[in-house]
């Protein structure tokens, strides 16, 4: 029976990075992953705040711009009738990109990867799992399947919670600002996020019982676009259920639960806690997340007053006329985004 060191369920960028990780510590690493890897796509805006792109940077060691990254530096945020135009720095880059370039690189190093498939038994006792037929043995096991994570489920017993979200790549007009747009009883937000050639557009929402199609309609209707056929959706970790470690099995990025619970920014959270897994993996990952999950709690607390209509709309009417509300607003979108 093979063994190896590191066995990772997911090939999306938190588990291809962790394998990259493990693979420059010389470690015997088997990504498993459901999709057939030509074929595999994520519904995601692409976009990566300044922290995301520095960490991917620095992780991957890349000190040019090879990779097609579309730099924006100005966002601007829709309130209703009320627009704030605020200097933020983002980058943008298709999805299927940016995990190709991780997956390429992790598959480089010497990873191994089976694609298409699942494991069919799992035995967390003889820490051995079966994949097509043949049993494979592992000192650890890494959750890295995304939100709907099945191994997370096969250890709790129960679905992470989870929000959803609609998007479409839209390339008729490429747009050039990162835009963002809130809704009265929505809570949730819209999205438009430029990319080389087109803008994915979308929305998420924070309780999934809310009316998500409805305020879509009403985004596309204000920018004038008719684009009802290409929309897609999915779903996303709500930042308030994480879940790290059962045992030899470590959870990392969506699987564990790990995203901002008021922006939806995971893939920040994808690198940084494959980053510090790679680096605590027989020592203390647990510990050295507090930091991480202290950040995410204060979001979450947080969240209640971004998404509560009355102050919202108080502060964005309030925003050109009071230094202090000007101040307030663009540290904390700055914080967070
Ligand atoms: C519509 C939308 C827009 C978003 N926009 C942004 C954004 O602009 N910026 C940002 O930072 N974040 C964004 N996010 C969040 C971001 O996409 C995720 O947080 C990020 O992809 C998490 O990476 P991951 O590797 O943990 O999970 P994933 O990227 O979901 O990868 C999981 C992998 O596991 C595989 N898998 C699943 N189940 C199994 C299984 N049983 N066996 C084997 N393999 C399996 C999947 O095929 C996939 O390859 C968005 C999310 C959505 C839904």
């Amino acid at each position: 029976m093979e063994k190896y060191d590191v066995i990772i369920i997911g090939a999306g960028i938190a588990g291809a990075t962790f394998g990259y990780l493990m693979r420059i510590k010389n470690k015997k690493v088997l990504i498993i992953e459901k999709e057939k890897i030509a074929n595999k796509e994520k519904l995601c805006g692409g976009l990566l705040s300044q922290k995301s792109y520095n960490l991917f940077k620095t992780i991957f060691n890349i000190d040019n711009d090879n990779i097609p990254f579309k730099n924006s530096r100005k966002c601007v945020i829709h309130n209703g009738n009320t627009t704030l135009n605020l200097d933020i720095n983002t980058f943008s880059i298709y999805r299927k990109d940016i995990d190709s370039y991780v997956l390429e690189e992790y598959l480089k190093k010497g990873g191994q990867l089976i694609d298409n498939s699942q494991y069919e038994e799992l035995d967390l006792e003889k820490n051995t799992l079966k994949v097509n037929s043949i049993e494979y043995k592992f000192d650890y096991l890494i959750g890295a399947d995304g939100a709907l994570s099945r191994l997370r489920k096969a250890i709790t017993g129960k679905n992470a919670n989870k929000n959803f979200a609609l998007e479409i790549a839209y390339d008729k007009t490429p747009k050039e600002l990162l835009e963002i747009y809130f809704f009265d009883n929505f809570k949730g937000y819209g999205w438009i996020i430029p990319n080389q050639e087109n803008a994915m557009i979308g929305i998420g929402n924070v309780n999934q019982e809310t009316k998500i199609k409805e305020s879509f309609n009403l985004l596309l209707k204000q920018i004038d676009i008719d684009a009802s056929k290409n929309i897609k959706g999915a779903f996303l970790p709500t930042g308030d259920d994480i879940y790290l470690n059962y045992k030899n099995v470590f959870f990392i990025g969506d699987s564990a639960g790990l995203i901002s619970p008021i922006t939806g920014e995971g893939i920040y959270y994808a690198l940084i806690s494959a980053k510090i897994l790679s680096e605590n993996l027989d020592k203390n990952y647990l510990s050295k997340m507090n930091k991480v999950i202290r950040e995410l709690k204060s979001e979450l607390f947080l969240k209640k007053y971004v998404y509560n209509d009355k102050l919202r709309n108080y502060l964005f009417s309030r925003y050109n006329n009071s230094f202090f509300i000007k101040k307030a607003i663009n540290h904390f979108i700055k914080k967070i985004i």
